[in-house]
């Protein structure tokens, strides 16, 4: 079946389940693209198909409705969760994980489908505007190449115990990063929060415990997310990350946070296995979709009992050299001591060597990617570009055939 059937059928059983609009931005290729403004009519009859194919991944929508949700027996596990020593918990998760088996796409660690769609719709409209190049504005600020976006789940007081010897250790490669936190799961020390907040941490919602219920029906969501916000705010976390990633896009998009990071590229090692195929941002209703793309560490190490570096390593330079987005998720919990955490030095030092990254807190790239999306370029009779909207001196032009992504 083409790809454009299998949209359109899916799309007619999405709209029965309130599927989230995209809201506050757009998702289409052109505003991806950010192409001149005056090639937007020649364009305009293939923008909307465009973001229809767009949101087909990254709404996950090519999953069966009953897979873009938490898994019912998660239900069962979280009852008996606590009464399993975690070593234990790691083997049978791991075992678990064996049995399920893979599905085929989206393919890990790398998944090229979207980034495949956005370089053929680029080449298909030069050719229709009867250009081989043209300017569009760059993806990051200042004319960087690639952005570089450290976080962190905080599971329970051993990895809070950890954070500051982690922040330190991002800190000696000139690195800040943002941490999530599960608001009524364990006491928090907000006192360590303040301190890190002075050296320019950020840190965002995990949800308020890893017991599967925000989700898991709308009553719950409905009695949670009032809690959940209320909290959240009156500590000024502008973030969220759906614990153990547990998710519904519909739900997420309802939540009043600036950016949510609860989605992957591709990440079939989630209870809730699935990926948005995009190493970019994207909108998802107001919120702005910030997708972890590196593996987790607890994945590597606990279910696949992997070196880290092995994956982290070709997952990074794969997402420097299209100019997107590496936005890893490392839990202190895990990753905050031992060799372990000498791994996680080894990633640090390799995106520390990448120039022209633009190292940003997820707050930055949310509010970086709303203002690029209300920018508009134009270009004078003589091929010169200029930028206009909010923030659009930090902006910069680029040529499509400079950006290896369009090639
Ligand atoms: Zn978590």
């Amino acid at each position: 079946m083409a790809l454009s059937a299998v949209i359109e059928a899916d799309r007619v059983s999405s709209a029965l389940c309130d599927q989230p609009p995209s809201g506050a931005g757009h998702n289409d290729a052109f505003s991806f693209w950010k192409l001149p403004h005056d090639w937007k009519s020649a364009l305009e009859s293939t923008i909307a198909e465009s973001k229809a194919v767009a949101e087909y991944y990254l709404f996950e929508e090519y999953l069966a409705r009953e897979d873009r949700r938490p898994p019912s027996r998660m239900q069962a596990y979280y009852r008996i969760k606590n009464l399993i020593p975690a070593v234990l918990r790691h083997r049978l998760n791991s075992a678990a994980v064996r049995m399920r088996g893979r599905r085929d796409f989206p393919h890990w660690p790398f998944e090229t489908a979207l980034t495949d769609y956005w370089r053929d719709w680029m080449q298909l409209s030069l050719r229709s505007v009867n250009a081989t190049d043209g300017w569009h504005i760059g993806f990051w600020p200042d004319g960087l190449k690639c952005c570089i976006v450290l976080t962190h789940d905080v599971e329970g007081p051993l990895g809070m115990s950890r954070m500051e010897r982690m922040a330190d250790l991002e800190e000696r490669y000139n690195f800040r990063s943002a941490w999530n936190l599960p608001l009524s799961q364990y006491e928090i020390d907000w006192k360590l929060i303040d301190r890190l907040r002075l050296r320019g941490f950020e840190f965002g919602a995990h949800g308020l415990c890893h017991d599967g219920r925000l989700f898991r029906s709308e009553s719950d969501f409905s009695a949670l997310a009032p809690i959940l916000q209320e909290l959240a705010h009156s500590h000024g976390l502008s973030g969220f990350r759906a614990p153990s990633t547990l998710r519904r896009a519909e739900w997420i998009g309802k939540l009043s946070f600036d950016f949510d990071c609860s989605f992957s590229d591709s990440d079939p090692y989630e209870p809730q296995p699935g990926g948005t195929c995009s190493v970019f941002p994207f909108f998802l209703a107001n919120l702005v979709e910030l997708p972890y793309t590196m593996p987790q560490d607890h994945t590597l190490i606990h279910l696949l009992r992997r070196s880290p570096t092995q994956i982290w390593a070709p997952k990074a330079r794969w997402i420097e050299s299209l100019g997107g987005m590496i936005l890893t998720l490392v839990h202190p919990d895990y990753c905050g001591s031992g060799r372990n955490l000498k791994e996680y030095e080894t990633l640090l030092k390799q995106l520390s060597e990448f120039e022209s990254a633009w190292r940003a807190l997820p707050s930055e790239v949310s509010s970086w990617w709303r203002r690029r999306d209300q920018m508009k370029l134009t270009v004078d009779g003589d091929g010169t570009p200029s930028i206009e909207g909010p923030g659009s001196e930090r902006a910069v032009a680029r040529m499509l055939s400079s950006e290896p992504l369009a090639r």
